[in-house]
């Protein structure tokens, strides 16, 4: 129908809709729409606006229990139309059946869904991230032992043939701005920020929503269904904020709101050395006959993780260490030189956490002084590839003369109640109290990834595809450099069958109160080795199947 300012809403009015989704991201868009489109009257509330602006932003300062260890509250999300898709990088990888699985080896997992539930959504979803078919086999894409990502390597133990695909990456704001305009029955709000959830008197569903724009209008949403869409932090802020009526927080009555946080574990560990001529190895995208970018990587097969107890992980390949000059590789020494000048989120993993002295400045201006030939057609690529093109080429891959690579490690983590975000005392500009984050890991996730890199160490050596070496006594602080991997934020509403153990059940409705449901990241039991975002589309376009199912059925009881 359209899109207009919240400050545009009659003071102390109460809205009402079918459904209320609150947040405009990954989630709440295609949820938004996909309702829209099934004739329901839909209210799409959005705390920003189509830019960066900066007072919103600064509504997700938070408190964070070590800064070592997790980037601060504001970073590595963004309160904006889209939400963080106009920043994200686009991989998108699809869960595997067995992060579904409850797992003895790995405490807390296990969801009440499977794999076989979600599929019927994933194509759906890989199509609003513009992703192409729904196809990660490299054999089903490019033909059986097309371009394998080691020639001569075969193993039933580690895989090299999954794909990653990528969006444009697609800014879900600016891509589906004018579908949402166009939309029947369909409001989108901006500069609404939903500042409470408020109960019925017995705590058992959804009155109405609280909303307030930072010029201090206030109205109400009241609908059917109302469904948090904010983001895997933000989500489990809104319900333990909210405490008119359950005092400790909406869908909070066993205290597992904002606990088992996590993200994931990952680093660049090790070297690879590889046998042979470089062309020997296929480390790069490649185009897949649908135009979209693909990757391969190397990951454990199902069969061997359960045999091992290990967590699920992925590797792929990487340029050595690009803080230490001795790569004498131009394009790399450019990188480090100008990472002042790249985002917080995308430099951060560019610095080694160590102040780099003045000679290795020196050394990294030599190496681009020494190799322009190189440094000069990386950036032209990229000009043409990246800056200018409409979907781009998602990130620097360098060729490589030498076969010596770094493994870079992608990890689920086990879920742990003590990983947890909670409020803190301070409260942000509309009264609402702050976030505090407390991220933990598990040692088994170290031990898990040191397995791992162990299995492929003994692959690549008894298929003779070379030698892959890493430093143990080290693991733990290269894969901990970073802290958590920033943006995957997971776990803090968790869906399960268990009220003392979860927050939604399998319809990702919070289990005591019926009408109001989370969509996003937050209801995930675990995080998988896959970055979040496509199942994060598919569980929504599946929770937007059943909210219209059960207005379906109300609407058969009531005639
Ligand atoms: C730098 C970076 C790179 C990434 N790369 C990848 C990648 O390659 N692959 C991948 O799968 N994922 C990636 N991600 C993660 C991806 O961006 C998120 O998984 C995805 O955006 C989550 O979608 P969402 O809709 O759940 O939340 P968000 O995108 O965070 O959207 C939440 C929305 O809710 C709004 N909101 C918040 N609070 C309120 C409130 N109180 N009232 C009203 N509105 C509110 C926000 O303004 C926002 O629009 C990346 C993230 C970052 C930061």
């Amino acid at each position: 129908m359209t899109i207009i300012d919240a400050a545009s809403v009659p003071r102390g009015s109460r809205i009402t809709a079918d459904v209320c989704v609150v947040g405009s991201g990954a989630a709440g868009i295609p949820l938004a729409l996909t309702l829209s489109e099934k004739g329901l009257a839909v209210v799409l509330l959005e705390s920003g606006y189509m830019q960066e602006h900066a007072r919103t932003q600064a509504l997700y300062a938070g408190e964070v229990a070590d800064e070592k260890m997790h980037s601060p509250s504001d970073r590595y999300r963004q309160r904006r139309f889209g939400g963080s898709t106009p920043i994200w990088g686009g991989r998108c990888v699809p869960f595997d059946p067995i992060d579904f699985e409850k797992r003895d080896y790995v405490a807390n997992s296990g969801w009440p869904i499977s794999y076989a539930d979600l599929l019927p959504h994933y194509p759906l979803a890989n199509e609003w991230a513009e992703a192409g078919r729904f196809v990660y086999d490299a054999d089903q894409v490019f033909g059986a032992g097309v371009n394998p990502m080691f020639r001569g390597f075969s193993s039933s133990v580690v895989c090299t043939n999954s794909l990653e695909r990528f969006s444009c990456p697609t800014n879900f704001a600016r891509r589906y701005e004018r579908r949402l305009r166009q939309a029947a029955r369909l409001s989108v709000v901006l500069g609404a920020n939903c500042t409470g959830i408020r109960l019925v008197a017995d705590g058992g569903a959804v009155s109405h929503l609280d909303v307030a724009t930072l010029a201090g209008n206030r109205f109400e949403v009241a609908a059917f269904a109302h469904v948090l869409a904010v983001g895997g932090l933000e989500t489990a802020r809104l319900l333990l904020a909210s405490r008119d009526v359950a005092l400790d927080g909406v869908g909070n009555d066993h205290d597992v709101v904002g606990r088992y946080y996590q993200c994931h574990i990952a680093g660049n560990v090790g070297l690879l050395t590889v046998a042979g001529e470089p062309n020997r190895v296929r480390h790069g995208y490649e185009v897949s006959p649908d135009g979209i970018y693909c990757r391969r990587r190397l990951a454990v097969a199902a069969t061997e993780q359960r045999r091992h107890a290990l967590t699920n992980m992925v590797a792929r390949l990487h340029f050595t260490r690009i803080t230490d000059p001795a790569h004498r590789n131009g394009v790399l020494s450019t990188l480090f030189l100008a990472k002042r000048l790249i985002s917080y989120e995308y430099g951060k993993r560019l610095s080694d956490g160590e102040a780099p002295t003045l000679a290795t400045y020196l050394r990294h201006v030599r190496n681009v002084v020494t190799d322009p030939l190189d440094t000069a057609a990386f950036f032209a690529h990229w000009l043409s590839r990246r800056t200018f093109a409409d979907r781009k080429f998602p990130s620097v891959i360098l060729r490589n003369r030498t076969n010596r690579f770094s493994l870079e490690v992608h990890s689920e983590q086990i879920p742990l109640p003590a990983s947890r975000v909670s409020l803190a005392e301070s409260c942000d500009e509309l009264g609402m109290p702050r976030l505090r984050i407390d991220w933990r890991y598990d040692p088994a996730d170290v031990d898990s990834a040191r397995r791992t890199l162990d299995l492929f160490a003994s692959e690549f050596e008894r298929s003779g595809i070379g030698k892959f070496a890493y430093d143990r006594e080290t693991l733990e602080a290269d894969l901990m450099r970073f802290g958590a991997f920033g943006g995957h934020h997971v776990g803090t509403a968790r869906m399960g069958r268990d009220v003392r153990t979860s927050v939604v059940d399998a319809d990702c409705q919070v289990h005591s109160v019926r009408n109001l449901f989370i969509a996003g990241s937050a209801a995930f039991p675990t995080s998988s080795q896959a970055n979040p975002t496509l199942t994060i589309i598919a569980l929504a376009l599946r929770l937007a199947d059943e909210i219209a199912a059960r207005l379906d059925r109300r609407q058969a009881t009531a005639a």
